[in-house]
Parts: structure tokens; sequence; C-alpha cells
């Protein structure tokens, strides 16, 4: 087999940049390693920034989202007892962020791909690089137990943080910049009607809490765990009397429901740089991750592939490969802001092991001057529904 690009990876980032390729006239084959199935089912992240959203349209997969999406122009920020909202549209010259869960995004870059009947191979095993540094690298796997091979002109690694394109680099070649956090998230969802209009982000003496929802009979809801929380420590009743203490506010109920789905994610800042190396390119989680309290991973996914879509569009008009030289240099600066802002949000709302009255304090301060000054606000709902795309 032969083609342009291949793309490692049917994630946000593999499929978003299968699509962007497709519209550029570039042929490219996406290599995915579990099922459709799987793909399409696999709970994840849920807030789309305001360009993740123009962009599902202008690549036309936009019709479920613009049915489903729910649009939220701002979110609370709930500390000491009380709620204190972030008006995102009068913040930001009317941009809000829409919910809408990644797997509803997969659903539909799946079925755009396949519609336009372009190649997208599921369960493809024992994915191997070899010759990143020549013209014509090739990709080696197995499908239904036969060995192939693909040849191209470029890699796009789009196989998230565990995947074998970031370790098919000599590590020589890269350096890595890595926090682990000393807590986790423990997740559910909840057969259970949103009880808030937006998300609410809780700072509690207990931990951090949030309230978010996929749609209006669903709620995802979030407590801050141990890193290695054992689950089954979590009857729904501890769940339900954790998330009631920590969301506490006076004239404001939780709603409970059936518990349908639950887990526990780790917390970490990780980046690569640079993300490429000779014709391979890194995008998405494959290149770094960051903590979920700001709701960026999926969206920092599809900043890259935009960058790596309009360099791989002008190689092919022009010859020029001065923007695919430039392409980390060109996402790690939007990168770091991001890195920046989760870290922040992070900060500001989390107990830490070592923290002290002081540390508690200083937060709570934080919080006030952020929901009480303009500056302050202005500048966490500029990064809330996503800094300009580059
Ligand atoms: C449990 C969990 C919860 C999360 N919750 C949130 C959240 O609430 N908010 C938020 O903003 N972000 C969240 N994230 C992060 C967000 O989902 C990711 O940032 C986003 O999925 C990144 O997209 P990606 O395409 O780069 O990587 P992925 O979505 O990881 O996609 C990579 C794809 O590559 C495939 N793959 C891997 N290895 C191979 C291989 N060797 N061969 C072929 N295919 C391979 C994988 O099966 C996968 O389909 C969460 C992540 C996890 C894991």
């Amino acid at each position: 087999m032969r083609t342009q690009v291949a793309i490692i990876g049917a994630g946000p980032a593999g499929l978003f940049l299968s699509l962007l390729l497709q519209r550029a006239g570039i042929e490219c084959v996406v290599l995915e390693m579990h099922t459709r199935e799987h793909v399409q089912t696999r709970v994840r992240a849920g807030v789309l920034e305001h360009g993740t959203v123009q962009l599902m349209h202008e690549l036309g997969v936009g019709e479920r989202l613009k049915r489903l999406g729910l649009e939220h122009g701002g979110i609370e920020l709930r500390f000491a007892g009380h709620g204190h909202r972030i008006d995102f549209r009068e913040l930001t010259g009317g941009k809000c962020v829409t919910i809408y869960a990644q797997h509803e995004v997969i659903k539909d870059l799946v079925a755009a791909r396949l519609a336009a009947n372009q190649p997208l191979l599921f369960e493809v095993s024992d994915v191997r690089l070899a010759d990143l540094e020549s013209k014509s690298p090739r990709v080696h796997f197995v499908r239904e137990g036969k060995s192939g091979t693909l040849q191209c002109d470029f890699i796009a690694g789009c196989d998230g943080f565990h995947g074998v394109c970031r370790p098919a680099i000599p590590s020589s070649a890269l350096q890595l910049f890595d926090r682990a956090y000393p807590f986790g998230w423990l997740g559910i969802l909840a057969q259970a009607p949103p009880s808030s209009q937006e998300l609410i982000y809780a700072h509690h003496e207990r931990g951090f809490a949030l309230l978010s929802m996929r749609s209006p009979e669903i709620s995802r809801l979030y407590l801050q765990c141990q890193p290695e929380e054992n689950i089954e420590n979590w009857p729904d009743e501890r769940i339900w009397d954790e998330l009631q203490k920590r969301l506490a506010a006076s004239g404001w109920n939780l709603t409970e429901g059936p518990i349908i789905q639950r887990g526990v994610t780790g917390m970490r800042s990780f980046v690569t740089e640079p993300m490429q190396f000779g014709r391979l390119f890194l995008a998405g989680d494959a290149a770094h991750i960051v903590p979920p309290t700001g709701a960026k991973g999926l969206n920092l996914a599809v900043a890259d592939v935009r960058v790596l879509a309009h360099a791989l569009a002008e190689f092919y008009r022009s010859g020029s490969a001065e923007p695919l030289h430039r392409y980390s240099e060109t996402c790690l600066r939007r990168v770091w802001k991001v890195q920046r802002f989760s870290w922040w949000m992070t900060s500001l709302l989390h107990r830490f092991a070592d923290d002290n009255a002081f540390d508690q304090r200083r937060q709570l301060a934080e919080l006030d001057y952020v929901t009480s000054s303009r500056a302050a606000a202005q500048s966490l709902a500029e990064n809330y529904v996503g800094l300009p795309m580059e």
C-alpha cells in the first residue's frame, strides 16, 4: 500500500486530520488498533472550544452537534458555599463552549470518513514505524492475521499517550517535561438531570468537585481523589454523599440518580519537545497531556492537526517544507499556554497534600479575585473558550 500521509490512531487528532487532509485533496490512510465500536463508545472529554465547534461545521460534520450540543455561555466557580458566574459571552465578545461528548464527535468523524469511502482501518495491530528520516517512511502492521506495509511521504503520530509513535523517536532527540499531580479524579455518569445549566467548579476543604453534563438527562460528576484510588471503595452512597458535601450551596440541590459508568483518571502535565522527527509528526496526546481541569485535551489535539494539515497542504501545493519545519515551534507556543492554563485551574481548585492554612486562604483570595476583577475573569474566560488557533 502507498499513500501520502499515514495516520496512526483514530482518536480526535487522527480523525480530524484525516478530514482536513481529505478537504485539501491529500490522500491518507488511518490505522487504528481498536474496533469502531470501541472508539465510538470510549467516554472521555466533553467540552468543545469555540474554534473546535467552528471547525466541525466547516468540515460538514456539525449537524448532530448543532442539534444535540449544549451551548454554555459561562461557568460557575463555587467556593465558601457560594456560586460566582464567569460570563464567557460578555467577557469574550460573544464566544461560548459547547458540551458534546468526545465519543459523539468520534461517531461524526468516523461516519464522514467512511461515507467518503476513504481508508480507515480498524483492528490493526503490531504497528511499527521505519525509515523516519528518509523521504519514504514506512509503517508495518498486522491486520486480519496478515502483515502489511504502508509506504508514505509523512507519518502523523496521533496514537495518544501510550502509543508507539513517540517511542519510535530516539530518546536523545527528545526533551520531555513532566509533572504528576498527587491526586486523580473519580468520575461518574449518572442518569440524573443536571442540577445546573452550566458547569460548576467547586473548591472545598474536602477536595475539588465538578458538576458537568452530557445531555438534559445525564449528569457527569467528578471528585478529587487519591491518584491510585480503588473504585471498589466507593459505593454509590459514598459518592453521592461526598458530592453533596463538596457541591453544597444554600438554596441549591444536587439531583441524584443511578450511576451508569464510573472510573478514576490520573492527572498529569506532559510535553514532548520537539513534536517531530524526520518525517514523523506527533499530534494530540502523543505529544502532550494536560490535567482535565481546563477541559483542553481534545481541543489541543484539534489545534495541532490544524497546523499540521495546513503545513502539509502547503508542501503539496507549493513544494515548500518551511511550515512543516516550523510545525513544533508553531504548536508549542499554544501548547505551553494551554499547559499553563490547565495547571493554573488545577492549582486554584484542588487540595494538595502539603497544603496548610496559608495555602487555603491564598486559594480563596485568588478565587475571590478571579470572580471580582473583570481583568482576571476575562483572562479565565478567553483561555476557557479557547485561545486563537494558528
Ligand atoms: C479516561 C480519560 C478521560 C478524559 N477526560 C477528559 C476530560 O474530561 N476533558 C478533557 O479535556 N480531556 C479529557 N481527556 C483527554 C482527552 O480525551 C484527550 O486529550 C483526547 O482524546 C486526545 O485525542 P488524541 O486523538 O490525541 O488521542 P486519543 O484520543 O488517545 O486517540 C489515540 C488513538 O490511537 C489509537 N492507538 C493507540 N496506539 C495505537 C497503535 N499502536 N496503533 C494504532 N492505533 C493506536 C487509540 O486506540 C486511540 O483511538 C480524557 C482522557 C482519558 C484517557
